[in-house]
């Protein structure tokens, strides 16, 4: 378990985030979300012990944690700052040995990761002779050589083709289904929603958003309305109150609705309609929900 109780951190007199609480239980993939600087990464090395807050505290399992929980963390950074005149294999030796690993596990592992992602032949290659995206393979194996309880992940989709995705995706499950912690950071919202229970939505190094995924599009008024059907007067939808958009694209109605109560008076009127196909209510996407709280927060 991690507990994040009203951090807040500090570069000199900047304030880089404030009052951020939220908590990861073992067995959850939690996203970390925020236009750029709005302080995830800041996040992350206050989640690691890296950083220490000025208020508030991080809880690991119940205790300040710091860097004596290095051997159970695991952290995949955006960049690729790895050391590329070494070989693949050589840097995992470094990483595998600053996290206390035998030279034994640490080849072990290597090999097992290496075939897993289809990559056996770079064993003894310069990481610098590595394509873009096998270099993000063998940074992703750096965070898992050391089976971590809590798995650090800034961006690591980006770039990715979808195979490569998807082989990210299982084994991040695989360490899900373990009972390791997950937390990544992510521009793709697609795949925060299909990925993730629970968010938190920095601005600013302020949260906008946090919570569970399905509570918060929930919560959240705007809707949308598809209606595939025979004789609909845009007009007339466009004239109910607390309707916002109406457009039509092929033979789908799109009807944008302020909140929920506003649906049953567009119900009212498409029942008038002929031939109603589809009517269907949709919660808005993280992805609109995103757009709108940063814009608020924006003011
Ligand atoms: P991105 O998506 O662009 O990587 P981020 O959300 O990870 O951004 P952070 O790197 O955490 O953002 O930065 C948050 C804020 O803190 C930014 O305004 C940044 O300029 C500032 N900041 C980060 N590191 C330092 C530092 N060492 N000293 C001073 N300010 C810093």
């Amino acid at each position: 378990m991690l507990e994040v109780k009203n951090a807040k951190i500090m570069y000199g007199d900047f304030v880089a985030v404030k009052d951020l609480s939220f908590t990861i239980k073992p067995g959850d993939i939690f996203g970390l979300l925020g236009t750029n600087g709005a302080g995830k990464t800041t996040t992350f090395r206050m989640i690691m012990g890296l950083l220490e807050p000025t208020e508030g505290e991080v809880l690991y399992f119940g205790e300040k944690i710091g860097y004596h929980n290095v051997d159970e963390v695991g952290y995949m950074i955006e960049e690729r700052s790895l050391l590329t005149k070494l070989t693949v294999k050589e840097l995992m030796l470094f990483h595998g040995r600053l996290k206390s690993l035998k030279k034994e596990v640490i080849i072990e592992r290597l090999e097992y990761w290496l075939e897993r992602f289809g990559v056996s032949e770079y064993k003894d290659k310069k990481i610098k002779e590595l394509s873009k995206g096998n270099q993000q393979k063998i940074q992703f194996i750096t965070a898992l050589l050391n089976e971590p309880k809590l798995l650090i992940l800034d961006e690591p989709f980006a770039g990715l083709d979808p195979i490569n995705t998807v082989l990210f995706v299982d084994a991040i499950r695989d360490f899900q289904k373990k009972g390791s912690m997950v937390v990544f950071s992510s521009h793709q919202l697609d795949h925060v929603e299909s990925f993730c229970e629970e968010v938190v939505v920095l601005e600013k190094g302020e949260a906008i958003i946090n919570g569970n995924i399905e509570k918060i599009k929930d919560d959240f008024q705007k809707r949308n309305i598809k209606i595939i059907g025979d004789n609909i007067d845009l007009k007339k939808l466009k004239s109910i109150d607390g309707v916002i958009e109406v457009k039509k694209e092929k033979e789908i109605v799109y009807v944008k609705i302020e909140n929920n109560d506003v649906a049953n008076d567009v119900f009212d009127y498409v029942k008038t309609c002929d031939n109603i196909i589809k009517y269907d209510v949709e919660k808005a996407s993280l992805s609109e929900i995103f757009v709108a709280k940063v814009g608020e927060a924006r003011g």
